[in-house]
């Protein structure tokens, strides 16, 4: 009896914030939203500390009067929709008229609004949910809202929020959505003063596509548009080559609103079938303008899911228009850029390795003939130094001259691969038999451990960042972990919820895959949670990086390859055992060699 009571009216804005306010970012969005809707030509986004300290949203739209402003932050109050049958031909972003009173309910905010009709402006202020009365101000037509401290009052909510890195990462995401289908707008983006993004209403789409997607290969994008059956079609389109582990590349866009929606993302996967392997994900950007009636978008509270009366008619379109394009394209020829380990990239690698062979196998085939004692390297097997060095055992014997040695001698390498895994090599006092991948792995580890001992390993910086999608548990690791991910010459940066872009990478590792690299170093930053210091945890860490990047038990290697193996073994201290304490090296000595042929 009288426990039940209806909310106040602050409660129950509250609640809806927790539907649509998830984040800054999706503040970001409401407003960005909100200032198309006010037919703005030029929206500024500035935030400070990811957010969380600062969102404002200056835009140049109607603005709104004294009594609208008011009004403005009601709840369910808005201006575009009156009676029901409006909800059935939707044409703006908004409509649910809760956004400015839900971000009013959990933050302190300010607008300042004025109207063409108006020579001065107004404004409001609320302090979650109390407000005070609207004053005149100066200001320019059009509106700011700018919000501050976000869920201060509910720190049940503030903790939810992730480094100003992640949440920018959010908020950039958001921008991105709004700014890919909006063309004619000039849309600016700032984070703590700097501007990351200066959208003009100039650009064309490609270009817009290339400045929001510096790691995409935009230039290469295939373009095609279809307008059929009541639906207009433009899609952009990666050349298979620039497919991806996730579906992160994949925008779809209906009549201006980002959407997600499994029909599209069906007919996408299905447009490049046989041309992708079934776990990579195409680069695609669709742009679809349907009437308004032949959907509903008041399926989701953030509105980003839509229903389709005709969802079969909308894949058959969307499925026909790419097919049809990327089958009369010509896809055999590698995009110049072409990212991830695809096919092309494989290729290209297995050219030019071809290419070193043939190189190495005419040097040798020059050494056999004309310097026969004398075994010259070329194959590098670290990438932090250059090819150098005759083969230990041989290099005390200096070269004699080519005229006193007697004509067809040649003194084949002292050592064999056996089981494409072990060497065994003659040495001085006998014979040693060696482990590959346990060697390489002890030198590249004491390399590494060395290098970062004087500060971060050298890195490079990658052509094109590749990006990949992360857990909440790897977001925390990368975030608990700035500083050993710098010393390991790795730079990721924020990309859009979830996502990251690996920008750098260090160049002793040149070999090894980014993406793998980078996983199995999520996955042990996450296994060691307890580490007791960070000099133990970068230990590990190096440990696994020369496991990673050390010759494999079951590589083939060629003849020069071995002999720089051997070469370099001499360079090293503590290398009798690999990280993992197994031994590298088995020594046999002539003696007990001669013992067992009961030759003593
Ligand atoms: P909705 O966008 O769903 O209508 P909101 O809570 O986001 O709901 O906004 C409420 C109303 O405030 C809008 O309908 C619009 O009339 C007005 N409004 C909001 N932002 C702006 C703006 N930047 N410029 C002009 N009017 C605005
Ligand atoms: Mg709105």
């Amino acid at each position: 009896m009288g426990r039940i009571v209806r909310l106040d009216q602050n409660m129950i804005n509250m609640i809806a914030a927790g539907e649509v306010i998830e984040r800054p970012a999706s503040a970001v969005k409401e407003l960005m939203e909100n200032s198309i809707d006010a037919g703005a030509t030029r929206v500024v986004v500035a935030v400070e500390d990811g957010g969380r300290k600062l969102i404002s949203i200056t835009d140049n739209g109607e603005g709104m009067d004294a009594e609208d402003l008011l009004a403005a932050f009601e709840s369910h109050a808005t201006s575009k929709i009156r009676q029901t049958a409006d909800l059935n031909h939707i044409a703006t972003l908004g409509f649910r008229g809760e956004a400015l009173a839900s971000i009013a309910s959990i933050a302190q905010v300010r607008a300042v609004s004025r109207t063409a009709q108006s020579d001065q402006a107004h404004c409001l202020e609320i302090d979650c949910g109390d407000r005070k009365p609207v004053t005149p101000c100066s200001g320019d037509i059009g509106t700011t809202i700018q919000i501050r401290d976000i869920f201060y009052k509910t720190p049940a909510r503030r903790k939810f929020l992730r480094t100003a890195n992640t949440e920018m990462g959010h908020i950039t995401e958001q921008f991105t959505r709004i700014a890919l289908p909006k063309g004619q707008l000039d849309l600016v983006l700032i984070h703590n003063g700097r501007e990351l993004y200066h959208l003009t209403g100039t650009l064309r789409l490609r270009q817009r596509i290339a400045q929001l997607f510096p790691m995409l290969p935009a230039d290469d994008l295939i373009d095609t548009q279809t307008d059929e059956k009541g639906i207009r079609i433009r899609a952009l389109l990666g050349h298979p080559s620039t497919s991806r582990t996730n579906h992160r590349f994949q925008y779809a866009f209906l009549n201006g609103r980002f959407i997600r929606d499994k029909f599209i993302s069906h007919a996408i996967k299905e447009a490049y079938r046989g041309l992708l392997e079934p776990n990579r994900f195409p680069v695609a950007f669709l742009f679809i303008e349907m009437p308004y009636d032949e959907y509903d978008v008041n399926v989701h509270p953030t509105k980003t899911e839509v229903r389709f009366y005709n969802s079969n008619l909308v894949h058959s379109q969307i499925l026909g228009t790419m097919r049809e394009k990327l089958l009369g394209t010509e896809l055999h020829m590698p995009a110049r850029l072409a990212s991830g380990p695809s096919a092309s990239l494989e290729e290209n690698r297995e050219s030019q390795r071809a290419r070193r062979q043939e190189i190495a196998d005419a040097m040798a085939d020059f050494f056999q003939r004309h310097r026969p004692t004398h075994h010259q390297q070329q194959f590098d097997l670290q990438a932090d130094r250059p090819a150098v060095g005759p083969v230990s055992g041989h290099a005390e014997r200096p070269p004699a001259p080519a005229a006193e040695l007697p004509e067809f001698v040649f003194e084949g390498p002292r050592y064999l691969q056996i089981h494409d895994s072990y060497i065994v090599a003659q040495t001085d006092e006998g014979f040693v038999i060696i482990d590959q991948h346990a060697l390489h792995e002890a030198m590249l580890v004491e390399t590494l451990r060395k290098r970062a001992r004087s500060g971060p390993l050298e890195s490079q910086r990658l052509l094109l960042p590749e990006t990949f999608e992360v857990t909440e548990a790897q977001a925390d690791a990368i975030e608990n972990h700035t500083d050993l991910i710098v010393r390991l010459g790795v730079e990721l940066a924020p990309f859009g919820p979830r996502t990251y872009a690996i920008q750098a990478f260090p160049t002793l590792l040149a070999k090894v895959s980014p993406l793998d690299f980078i996983q199995d170093l999520l996955d042990l930053l996450i296994s060691r949670k307890a580490a007791p210091s960070p000099e133990e945890m970068l230990d590990d860490v190096l440990n696994m990086t020369a496991c990673k990047a050390a010759i494999k038990a079951g590589q083939k290697l060629t003849d020069s390859e071995i002999a720089q193996l051997l070469a370099d073994r001499e360079r090293y201290e503590s290398i009798s055992r690999c990280p993992h304490g197994r031994p590298t090296t088995l020594t046999f000595s002539i003696g007990e060699l001669e013992k067992q042929f009961k030759r003593t």
